[in-house]
């Protein structure tokens, strides 16, 4: 397309066509010509023929109402016809793979001038390719399919079975053998617990909450007992179709009945006469991706015990979509088993054995959630301190006031020690086998997902707070807001209740409590 031929105007100029049927404005450095989109400014025709607007330099006016993504749309590009003689635009809008200048708006060992022992020049490359793909794949998609509540593209999908992005989600493993990672930036051999960490911290940027979980989250707590449990024939036929998103699978164990509560749970699998089948009776509800899976992880009660099994889908299966506070494309569902079957040979794990399964795929899911939500908090503060810098009440911007940068302050002190903490708990991972993990960070992991998904919700609180109307508001300035402030709680109650995790956290510390301590 041609780009039209810009004019260069003084300020004198512009101020000439202040009236509704010759409107122009200044909008850093930029002249709009505003007369034919003034009757139908979602705004008003007053907030535009105002005389510190018409014709005027309205960027303070603008932006204290527009998020800079309005700008950018083509059909307001369209208006600008010129610039203001021997000015330069001051504003920048975000560029694809861009790192925050805002202040705490990226984790230290991004920020420039800082360090990190954690990470190394490998982890840094990897973070700018993910961000990249985020910038130019994700968020695009996570907007469209918020909106019409459809599961996430399957060009998007494609493109990130492409890169391993499926197979590095699962951490570090025999998975990734042979893998080309990220177009070969990681070895698959090097690949540790912190660049699956930088893999999930990038990709929640997207700010998009039921779209990150039809991202696959079904797959990363689903495929883990088919890796660790599955029989070889299993794993060799389930898991490459899984990890190059032609089929999917989700994790069903939660029931109407039992939620954190597992040994409640009431679906029976009773084998067939033969002993070749195992037929499965019950409903599993909240399964995440459980709409479109093809596959199933299933939480069973045995003759022995519990089991898991991998049921794949066909006759006797039903999915429900559940409509929840967050969009239909995490594809939530309520399943019905009725007389479902599944081999023998799907049996995840011992018969009998399946808390074991479902046990040890927690810490895993768990510590994966912190990693989101860490970074969540932090893309939530970084909206905050742009918004009361640029929104004025009483004449001043909102961070001149003590109570304002008192939320701040709170808001900053949890992303940091959440992060920090994570970061503390990741590199404990990369030193322990899984048998260590499983002991010694069980705990810490529960405590730290309660601590970072309280964090959350009070800053989701303050947030709506600082951004007052706007932050219940689903469009505009405070879009992100409400849909965190909206969504918050999911990560409170999934992968372990809030208040269950921090009594978890504290009887496991009690457990390793020395006999002979004493005050
Ligand atoms: C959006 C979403 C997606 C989910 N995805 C999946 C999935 O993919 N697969 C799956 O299997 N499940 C999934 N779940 C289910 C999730 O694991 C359960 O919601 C969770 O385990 C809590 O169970 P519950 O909702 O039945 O709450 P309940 O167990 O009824 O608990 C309600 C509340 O009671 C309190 N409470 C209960 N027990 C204790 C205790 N021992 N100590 C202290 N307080 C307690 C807590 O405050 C808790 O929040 C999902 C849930 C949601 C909301």
């Amino acid at each position: 397309m041609a780009s039209k031929q810009l004019k260069i105007f003084t300020r004198e100029e512009v101020a000439k066509h202040n009236k509704q049927d010759d409107l122009w404005i200044i909008i850093d450095a930029k002249v709009y010509d505003l007369t034919r989109f003034v009757g139908m400014h979602p705004g008003g025709i007053a907030a535009l023929t105002d005389e510190e607007v018409a014709g005027q330099d309205a960027t303070d006016q603008f932006f204290a109402l527009h998020r800079f993504e309005v700008l950018l749309k083509p059909q307001y590009q369209r208006l600008i016809i010129g610039n203001i003689e021997g000015e330069e635009a001051a504003l920048h809008p975000p560029n694809v793979g861009d790192i925050s200048k805002v202040p705490y708006a990226e984790p230290t060992w991004l920020t420039e001038g800082y360090y990190s022992p954690y990470y190394t020049e490998n982890h840094r490359e990897l973070q700018r390719a993910v961000r990249r793909f985020t910038d130019e794949y994700l968020v695009p998609d996570a907007l469209a399919r918020e909106e019409d509540g459809k599961r996430p593209d399957q060009k998007v999908l494609d493109k990130m079975a492409e890169l391993e992005l499926h197979a590095m989600r699962l951490g570090p493993g025999k998975h990734l053998q042979g893998r080309t990672l990220m177009g070969g930036i990681v070895k698959p051999e090097e690949f540790n617990y912190f660049h699956e960490l930088v893999v999930m911290q990038e990709m929640v940027r997207c700010g998009a909450r039921g779209y990150g979980d039809g991202l696959l989250g079904g797959k990363v707590i689903g495929l883990p007992p088919v890796l660790n449990f599955g029989s070889q024939e299993l794993k060799d036929r389930v898991v490459p179709e899984v990890l190059a998103a032609k089929k999917f699978i989700c994790l069903a164990i939660s029931e109407a009945h039992a939620g954190s509560d597992v040994m409640g749970l009431q679906t029976t699998a009773v084998k067939t006469e033969d002993g070749k089948e195992w037929i499965i009776n019950g409903s599993k509800k909240w399964i995440t991706n459980g709409t479109f899976a093809d596959y199933f992880t299933v939480g069973c009660k045995t003759e022995d015990g519990f089991t898991v099994i991998l049921v794949e889908k066909g006759s006797g299966i039903e999915t429900r979509q559940i409509k929840t506070s967050y969009s239909t494309t995490a594809g939530t569902a309520f399943i019905t088993f009725d007389n479902a079957r599944a081999p023998v040979g799907n049996t995840l794990g011992e018969e009998g054995g399946g808390i074991f399964v479902m046990l040890s795929n927690f810490n895993h899911e768990r510590w994966v959630m912190c990693c989101a939500s860490a970074r969540a908090q932090r893309g939530i503060v970084e909206e905050c301190l742009k918004w009361t810098s640029q929104r004025k009440a009483f004449g001043k911007p909102l961070n001149s006031l003590a109570t304002v940068r008192a939320k701040l302050a709170a808001m900053i002190q949890r992303a940091e020690s959440v992060q920090n903490w994570l970061e503390s708990i990741t590199y404990q991972m990369c030193n322990m086998s899984y048998k260590q993990q499983a002991s010694k960070l069980a705990g810490q992991i529960a405590l730290l997902k309660s601590y970072s998904t309280s964090c959350a919700q009070e800053t989701a609180r303050d947030a709506v707070q600082l951004f007052g109307g706007r932050g219940i508001t689903k469009t505009g300035m405070g879009r992100l807001i409400e849909h965190y402030h909206r969504t918050i709680p999911f990560d409170a109650l999934l992968g372990g209740a809030e208040d269950v995790l921090s009594d978890l956290g504290v009887r496991q510390a009690l457990r390793s409590m020395p006999h002979d301590a004493r005050l």
